[in-house]
Parts: C-alpha cells; structure tokens; sequence
C-alpha cells in the first residue's frame, strides 16, 4: 500500500520559518537571503519525508504566511490599493499579510479568519469588482520544480477554486457565480503547465465540501470542475477534503472526473458509512485520511489497521494518508528533554507520523492478516498494555456522580440581580476591565527571572504583589467601579492554570502555527484532570485587602482551557470539561471563601470548537460545553456575581446558549465588528447583563471621549441601562502603560458623562 501526507507543517522544526521571516519585516535581512532560507527549509521537508518513505509528497504546502493568500497571488487577486503601493510581488504579498506603512502608501492588512474548527487563521481574499481572476504566480511550479530538482517528484498541493471562492470576501457587485468563467480558465491553465512540467499529480484541497451546503453551492462545485477536469491531460487530479466528511454530495463527488478522492476518516463521522452505502468508484484512488493531523497521540495501529481493512472492502485502491494537513500538529519529539518516557511513548507529532505512515502501509499490505508478525506491530501494541499515567479514580467518580443540581444556581437571575445590585451598590454604567494591565517589561523579566530559577516563588510573589498594589492605586485614581489585579502572575490564559493542574504535560518545543508566522504551545491533557492547589486565591485576596471597591477573582473557563489544549483522545470532550470545571469549581468556591465577591470566567475560546455542521452543534458540543460552564459557578452564594468574557461578538446564532451560562454579567468584544449584536440581544430578550467593549485593544490608538460616549448611546438605544457595563474590548496585556492609562481616563469620563445625561433624562420624565 502507498502511503500519503496532506500537507506537513512550514515553520520549521525549531521555527526557522518565523524567525527568517521576523529578520527580514524588520529589514535586517535582504529577500536573498530570505528566499535562500525558505528554500533550505523546503529542501530539509521533503527529503524527511522522502527517506521516510512517503510515496506522495506535497509541494507547495509551504508559505510564507498563507497558502489562501498564496493562491490569491496566483490567481491575482490583488485588491487595487495593495497593487498601487507598486511594490514588488513578495512584498505585495507581505503588504496583504501584515498591511504596509511607508513611503509608499498606508494601507492596513487582510482580513483574517479562522480556518474551519481549527487554531490556525488564514487571510480572506477580497473580490472587487475590477479582479479579474488569472493564473499569475509561478509559486506551485516553482516549487514543483524546486523539488524535481532535488530528485523529489512531488504533488503541487492548491487550494481548489470552489474553496476559494466560498471563503473569499466580495466587497463589490459580483457573487462567486460572476467568477466561474475566470476560474475555470486559471484552474485549467493550471494544469496545463504541471502538465508541460511532467507533474503526475495535483492536489487541489475542497475542506469546503465539508460544511453545510445549499444545492447552489454544489452547483457551483460541479460546474467548476466539470469544465477544469474537462481539459486535464496526463496530470492526475486529487480532490482532498478534511476537517470532517462529504455527507451529502458523496455522490456527486464520486461521479466526477477526478483521479482520486482524499476523505477524512477521523472527523468524518460518516466517511466510512458512506462508503459502505455507496461504494467507491473503482477506477478511482482513495486517499484514506486515517492518520491524525489535528492531535499528538501515536497512533493506535490495532484499530487503524481494523479501519482500513473496512475501508478496503470497499474501495480497491487505497493509499493510507494522513486526516489533514500535519500543519496542525508540532513538528517533533526529538526536542523534548523533559517528559518522561512513559507519557512520551503517547505521542507522535508530525515527524513521527511519518514513521506511522510509512510502517502502517507496510502492515496492512498483508494479505494474511496476521499482524503479530511485525515487530512494528507488536512494538505498537506495548504502547496500550500498561495502564496510563495519572488515573485518578476520585475524579472519575465526581464526574460520575454530578447530578442536575451541580448545574444550576439556586436563585434565579432575577432574584439574584436584586441582591446583588444592594451588595454592589454600583452605579449605573459601571466601568471595569476585562482583567490585564500592561505585561511591563519589569512583568516579564520578574517571570523569566522566576523560570530561569534566579529568583524562588516568594521572592517572585513579592514582586507581583508590588505590581497588583500599583494596578489598584491605579485603577482607584482612575475611578474605576470594579477593579482587577491585573493578572501580572500569567501571561497565557491556559498554561498558568494547567500548570496547577494534575493530568497535564507540557512541551517544550512543540509549537503550531496559529496565523502568519505567529505559534502557539498548546499543553496536553494527559490523564485525567485534577486541581492540586489554590490557583489565584493568594492574588486576589491580597488585591482585593487594598481597596473598598470589588476586585474581580479572574479565572479561565473549562470549555477555553479544553480548546486550547491538545485533548485526549480515550475519553470524551464532556468528560474532559466536566473535569477541568470541577477544578474551577473548586477554585471559584475557595475565592469565594476568601471574601471574593465578584469572580470572572472567561470562555475566550467557547465558539471555537462549535461543530463545522449545525446538526451537530448541540448533541455533539452545547449539550456539555455550556453546562460545563454551569458548574464551575453553580454553588456559589446568589450575592457572589458571576462574570465571563468572550473575544469575539460573532455569536448571534447562539445567543441563547450564551444566555443560558447563567453568568450574571458578560464582556465581549463589539468595537471592530458593527454594533449588529446588540440588535439580537434586543431580539432575543437577552437576560444577561452586557458589557459590549467600547474601544478597540488590538490597537495602541486611544479612543476620544466623544467616540466612546457615542458608542454607549448608541447602546442605550437597544439595551436596558440597568444591564450596561462600560468595558474595554478585551485584556490589556499587550498594551502600553501610557496608552491605558489615557484610553481609561476618557472611558470613565464618557461613562460619567453618559450617567449625567440618562439622569436629566430621568428627572425630566419625572417631573415633566
Ligand atoms: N482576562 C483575560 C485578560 O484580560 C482575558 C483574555 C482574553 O480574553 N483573551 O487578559
Ligand atoms: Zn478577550
């Protein structure tokens, strides 16, 4: 059996990638030099895979920032202020990507958003009117033949017109329908030149047809690659889908002229069934997605190889590849000196899946069955004989035992909001923050200091006490109503919890890419989850012993913590969140006990796992994601007042659930994206009191006093001033001190004079 890979990661194993790229944003490095790199590192990922053994391997996986914003370039699809900075093509492409200020012009960024239910983003085309779609980049074939060079023929990886055209913007009249014509004609121009450069094949990637579509949008696919594969010559053409299956246009998928199909048989629930209903064209090549790009688990070769024996029953020829694109998971274990080898013999990051691939397809070639024969095979059994690390029977059982109380709030909303507004005493309009102040210079060094082991924890806590009794000095002069610590102890919302958390293991290498050439370090949930100490309670009790007014206790929210880890794969997602809320249920209560009355949990990454398909949406996440939530603050007195925060305003479609957290108030952010979520709050009778953010945080401009009073009478006009909060979009973590402190200032004077104005009003009513 011949065996494939979708896609394999670009940064580089130590991140080359990105700090190349950084040298060169910053001019140190001439684009030579920068282009050398990027060969050398394209050069070290196909010869791994090559002597790996890996039959198909992809070209043109690679990019500098975006393979969307690559596939833009080849098509053209340059919007006209990027193309009028009359730059050249690779700093054109840097200007889409990063914006550009300079001599040349001022033009800000691309879009960008997240790739399916992934943590990576990709840049969104923008269709104006005046795009003519063309082949115009030589990337693939360069790449192609940068590879053939090496002796490596390799299959050209693009993204499909039909992807591009559903996930591009249109800013002007067109519709993706405007654009078939001029599609066709680059995909098939495409082809043509693989074809005069001898490529064998081509893989053009569709994750789109996962996703719910309208009869026109299949339409739109047949009538695209009916006329594309119309014209293909000798270049074989490789549909790839992923991230979940085809359900419903297997079959005309299936019907079409393509060379070879690529279904996920891991997200795709249904790829399997839909095989065994329909069966496989038999001059067609299945490239069954069977080993896992998007998580770090070895591979289970038992069950895999049960998986594809099924699978071969009913497709003939079928080459073992990978579920997705390896982009998604870190590059290699050779780098982590410090797990032990009992956890470490779990994992498999993209190299090492590489290893499973090769030794898989090996296997399965057996005719026999009988894979005890192989030594690979029964090595990879030993893996599964021994009883995982951190069982913890105690915590299984709590989750066992919860039963619906541990659910709900004994008050309901209303009641409590009574209470609550006689324990405050706030005004109205109050003003807070979403939790962070500046990360100081003087921040970081005291933690690097404290991990380099130069300082102990006492020494280190002394430091970021001195640092939270500045930030409330600060905040009291500011005349803020509900203070925070500012959270001078962490710099990343999860790692700081896992890291108080039995059932965790973190890497030290393994990085993702999660936009451009920024990375992130997913922890992994290895066992199951437990909290082993108070977390925050030393800060905020010491917060909150310098102030009369309320300090927000500031914790990260289960379902958060879970999307931004790396999960386990032996028991379920619900299980999982209902564990790590047990944790933050005990930290929640001993806050509480400590005389914390108002404890924020911010579910930043909520709607990030939301299932691409809606049928799925509650059996497969809402069912347990907004419970889980529901525990961690359930128990607490009808007084204690229950915050939580969001990252983003696009929850329209699930308002009711996000109402049904029960949190007593919620933050968001709204400033970027149109007010148009305050008009579905209004529609949907949203109980939960708001604070929509009033000024952008991403940006080190300040907001004018005007701006943002404006801003709150605009939401006055929909919302109940008795359920108003005046916040800032999101944390402050990555802002200068001068810029917060002056954006602050003009949020509580606008709140202030807001206030003024809805009291007139009052006194007029009364009286008049
Ligand atoms: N409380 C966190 C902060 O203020 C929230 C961060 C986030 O939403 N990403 O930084
Ligand atoms: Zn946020």
């Amino acid at each position: 059996m011949k065996c494939a890979v979708v896609g394999f990661p670009r940064v580089g194993k130590l991140r080359e990638l990105k700090f190349v790229c950084e040298k060169y944003f910053r001019g140190e490095i001439t684009e030579e030099y920068l282009n050398e790199a990027a060969r050398e590192i394209r050069k070290e990922h196909w010869q791994l895979q090559q002597s790996a053994g890996i039959d198909f391997i992809s070209s043109n996986d690679f990019s500098f920032y975006d393979n969307m914003l690559d596939t833009a370039i080849l098509l053209d699809v340059i919007p006209n202020e990027y193309r009028e900075l009359n730059l050249n093509q690779q700093n054109t492409y840097l200007a889409m990507a990063r914006g550009y200020q300079g001599i040349q012009g001022d033009v800000k960024a691309l879009a960008m958003k997240k790739w399916f239910n992934t943590n990576y983003h990709y840049m969104v085309p923008e269709l104006n009117d005046d795009v003519q779609i063309k082949l115009f980049g030589n990337k693939p074939f360069d790449e192609y033949v940068e590879a053939k060079a090496l002796g490596i023929e390799t299959k050209p990886v693009i993204i499909g017109p039909f992807t591009f055209l559903k996930l591009a913007k249109y800013i002007g009249s067109k519709t993706a329908d405007d654009y078939v014509r001029q599609a066709t004609n680059a995909y098939t121009a495409i082809l043509k030149k693989l074809n005069e450069l001898g490529t064998k094949w081509v893989q053009f990637d569709e994750p789109v047809l996962v996703t719910d579509l309208s009869e026109d949008d299949i339409r739109l696919f047949v009538l695209l690659y009916e006329t594309i594969l119309e014209g293909k010559s000798n270049v074989k053409v490789l549909l790839q889908t992923y991230f979940g299956d085809v359900r419903d246009y297997y079959r005309d998928i299936a019907k079409m002229k393509f060379d070879a199909i690529g279904l996920d048989f891991l997200e795709g629930k249904q790829s399997l069934k839909l095989l065994r209903t329909y069966g496989f064209p038999q001059e067609k090549f299945l490239f069954a997605g069977v080993i896992n790009g998007k998580n770090i688990w070895s591979c289970n070769y038992k069950k895999t190889l049960e998986l594809l024996s099924e699978i071969k029953k009913h497709a003939e020829n079928v080459i073992i590849s990978t579920s997705c694109s390896l982009l998604h998971v870190p590059y290699t274990l050779e780098y982590e000196t410090k797990l032990e080898a009992e956890v470490k013999k779990h994992f498999a990051f993209a190299i090492e899946k590489l290893g499973e691939l090769h030794e898989l397809s090996i296997i399965a070639e057996t005719e026999s069955y009988d894979y005890k024969a192989f030594t690979e095979y029964t090595n990879n059994r030993k893996i599964y004989e021994t009883e995982r690390l951190y069982n913890d029977e105690n915590i299984q059982a709590a989750v066992a035992t919860l039963t619906e109380e541990d659910f709900i709030r004994k008050v309901d909303r209303k009641d409590r909001e009574q209470l609550q507004k006689k324990e405050f005493g706030l005004p109205l309009l109050p003003t807070t923050t979403i939790g962070s102040f500046p990360q100081t210079q003087d921040v970081k060094n005291n933690r690097s200091s404290y991990r380099a082991g130069e300082i102990d924890e006492e020494t280190y806590d002394r430091q970021v006490f001195v640092f939270i009794k500045e930030c409330i000095r600060k905040q009291e002069e500011l005349g803020l109503d509900v203070l925070v610590h500012g959270e001078y102890e962490r710099n990343d919302m999860v790692e700081f919890f896992g890291e108080n958390l039995a059932g965790y293991v973190f890497t030290e290498k393994a990085w993702v890419q999660s936009y451009g050439t920024r990375c992130v370090k997913p922890p992994i949930i290895f066992g199951d989850v437990r909290r082993i100490r108070p977390i925050t309670v030393k800060y905020s009790v010491y917060a909150q012993s310098l102030t009369k007014k309320p300090v927000k206790g500031m914790l990260t929210g289960p379902v958060t913590i879970l999307n931004w880890s790396f999960p386990r794969e032996d028991i379920t997602l619900q299980e999982m969140a209902y564990q790590i809320g047990i944790a933050i249920r005990e930290e929640v209560c001993d806050l509480e006990n400590a005389g914390i009355r108002i404890i924020q949990i911010d579910e930043a990454a909520l709607k990030e796992k939301l299932p691409i398909r809606r049928e799925e949406w509650y059996s497969e996440y809402l069912d347990w994601a907004i419970p889980a939530f529901r525990l961690c603050h359930s128990s607490v007195k009808p007084e204690t007042q229950i915050h939580t925060h969001m990252c983003y305003s696009e929850f329209e479609e699930i308002v009711k659930d996000i109402d049904n957290m029960d949190a007593d108030v919620i933050s968001f952010e709204a400033s970027r994206s149109k007010l148009s979520i305050i008009d579905v709050l209004k529609a949907n009778h949203f109980e939960t009191e708001v604070g929509p953010g009033v000024y952008d945080i991403h940006s080190p401009r300040i907001p004018s006093v005007e701006e943002i009073v404006e801003a709150l009478q605009k939401m006055l006009e929909k919302l109940d001033r008795n359920k108003l909060w005046v916040n800032p979009d999101c944390g402050l973590k990555t802002r200068g001190v001068p810029e917060t402190v002056a954006s602050l200032i003009n949020l509580v004077k606008a709140a202030e004079i807001v206030r003024k104005q809805i009291s007139i009003e009052h006194d007029f009513t009364k009286n008049g």
